[in-house]
Formats: structure tokens, sequence, C-alpha cells
């Protein structure tokens, strides 16, 4: 199952406590899943519907006592239809209440608000699982449905951006602050944590990324440093000779040059007494001098 579909799911087990909010949600489901076609509302089964209708049909029956779960079936050119129309009793109250009163709750309470937000989503939502991309979106019919939901989760403090999508309107977001916003004012606690632990996960990887980069470059560094160093060393042995240098350094430098991978502390630790890394790092530098000195007089 998809992450999304997850998500749908736990929505589904959600029935708000009161009837306003219940009604609101219902009214989300119609609008987002269902198409006005006169006087009834119809819904095409798909996969993506199905929770919607599930949700639909439970919130029917615990609102507005109608215990049906098929309603008047329509076959239109091989495809099935559910209608929602006041052929079937008690539905004229319903869609009245939908009408009427949920844009009403929407105006003012915002628990109603949060309930039609989850309607939406069941319906036209889709999210993205968080370990592979930040990214949650409605798919609406139109233009104003899209700014309807805009508008909605604005009251709640969150922007969102819309874009026109072949013959509908999408409204996303992509950044994990806001998509963890609106899974707090929908309810999907489940679904939030789950994104709170991929942003965890995410985190440490990147900064074991960053840890192992930092290494390379650490160690490339220090490759450079010692062939530069070694450099210096044979040019010193080919121009005057090592026995020029005095014998601290002398002994330092035949080191280096048997052991060319040897990082400076393991080299200090040859010498008898054993030199610190700082020491040997000091008369590493002494020795570059002099190679530099014998450069300059060669003209190189
Ligand atoms: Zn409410």
């Amino acid at each position: 199952m998809s992450f999304s579909t997850d998500v749908k799911e736990e929505l589904l087990n959600s029935i708000p406590h009161d009837r306003h909010c219940r009604v609101s949600e219902l009214a989300a489901i119609l609008a987002f899943a269902g198409k006005r076609e006169g006087g009834s509302i119809r819904v095409r089964p798909t996969t993506e519907t199905q929770t919607a209708i599930r949700k639909c049909f439970t919130l029917l029956n615990k609102t507005f006592n109608i215990n049906t779960d098929v309603f008047k079936k329509d076959i239109d050119k091989n495809k099935t239809y559910i209608d929602f129309d006041s052929s079937t009793p008690g539905m004229d109250k319903v869609l009245d209440s939908i009408a009427h009163e949920a844009p009403l709750y929407l105006l003012t309470n915002d628990c109603c608000k949060r309930a039609y937000l989850r309607g939406a989503f069941i319906s036209a939502g889709f999210i993205n699982d968080p370990l592979k991309a930040y990214h949650l979106e409605f798919v609406c019919m139109d233009k104003a449905m899209g700014e309807m939901l805009k508008e909605l989760l604005y009251d709640f403090d969150i922007e969102t951006k819309m874009v026109a999508r072949k013959k509908y309107y999408v409204v996303y977001v992509k950044d994990a602050d806001t998509i963890q916003d609106i899974l707090n004012v929908i309810d999907a606690h489940k679904a939030l944590m789950e994104l709170v632990n991929a942003r965890i996960v995410k985190d440490v990887r990147n900064s074991i990324n960053r840890q192992n980069n930092c290494l390379v470059a650490n160690s490339e560094k220090a490759v450079k440093a010692g062939s530069r160093q070694l450099d210096d060393i044979i040019l010193i042995r080919d121009t005057e000779g090592l026995e020029v240098l005095p014998k601290n350094l002398r002994e330092i430098a035949e080191l280096r040059l048997e052991y060319p991978g040897d990082s400076l502390a393991e080299l200090g630790g040859l010498l008898d007494p054993p030199v610190g890394k700082s020491g040997i790092n000091h008369r590493l530098r002494k020795i570059s001098e002099y190679a530099e000195r014998i450069r300059a007089v060669k003209g190189d």
C-alpha cells in the first residue's frame, strides 16, 4: 500500500464527534469525489475514490441514520456511478444539509474546517512517502474549489500553491513543515509521526554523508601535503644531499622517504624518543623552507 493510501485509511477511522463536523466532512467528500448532475451527486467508484465512498457511507449512517450502502447505480457508457439523490429515503435532508448547513459551519467553526479539509484529503488528496519526497496535494475539479481550499488552509496559517494540471487545479505544498501542519489540521496523527520519523532518518543520513565527504576531503588534503613533503625531501637529497640538514631534520626526512603514506603522528612514533604531531609538522616545515631556498637559487 502507498503512504497516501495509509493516510486515507487512518482518516477513515476517525469519525468526528459532533454532527456539525460530520456534515462538513460529508459535504467535502461529496464535493471533491463527486460531480453534481442536476439534483443528484454522482460518484464514480475507482481506486482513488473507494476510501471516500466508504467514509461517506459511514458518515451517512452515523449522522443521518441512512443504512444502505447501495445507492442508485447508473450504468452509463459501461461506467458505473453511484448517484446520491433524493430518491433514497432521507437523502433529501442530507443534500439540503450539505448545501446549506455546511457552508455556514465553515464560516464559523474551526472544528468544521478541519473536518472539511479531512474530507477533501480523503477524496482528492495525495501525499508522497516522506522518505522519498515531501509533497502533498489536493486535486480540484475547478479553480473556485482550489481557491476555497487554499483559503480554508490559510485560516490555519498554511500557505499553499496552486497550479493547473490538465483539466484540474492542483493545490500543493512541497516542504516538510507545511505538510506536517496539514497532517495536524486534518488529524492524521499516525501519518504525522511517520513524517517526523522520516525527517529524522533523512537528517541522520545527510549528516553521515556530510561527515563522509569531510573525511574524504581531509584524506585528500593529507595525501597532497604528503606528496609535497616528498617532493621537497627528494629535491634536497638530489641537489645538496640530506647530510646538509641538521640531524633532527635529516632523520625525519629519511623516515618520510621510507614511509611515504604514514601520518605525522605515526612518523613521530618511529623516532626515539617519540615526537608529537606538532613537532613533526614543525620539522617538515623547516625542510620545506630549505627546499624553497634551493628552488629560489635554482630559479625554479
Ligand atoms: Zn464542527
